[in-house]
């Protein structure tokens, strides 16, 4: 059942960040190390189950998807 609070593509309830949030590493003698944290500051948001990118700045009373 697909509601406001749903992705509109699939009905998922369930987004994600991650493709623009990541951290720099680097390689030590004691493995891997951050270095840096980088997270881009327009936050985007993903369908979790679609990958559809969805309208934030539009997705105020509803999910809407970025077209
Ligand atoms: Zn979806």
């Amino acid at each position: 059942m697909m509601n406001k609070c749903t992705c509109p593509e699939c009905g998922s309830s369930e987004f994600i960040t991650e493709p623009n949030q990541y951290d720099v590493l680097i390689f030590t003698k004691d493995g891997f190390k951050v270095q840096s944290s980088k997270t881009i500051e327009e936050c985007k948001i993903f369908c979790r189950e679609c990958s559809k990118e969805i309208d934030v700045l539009n997705s105020t009373s509803k999910v809407v998807l970025l077209i």
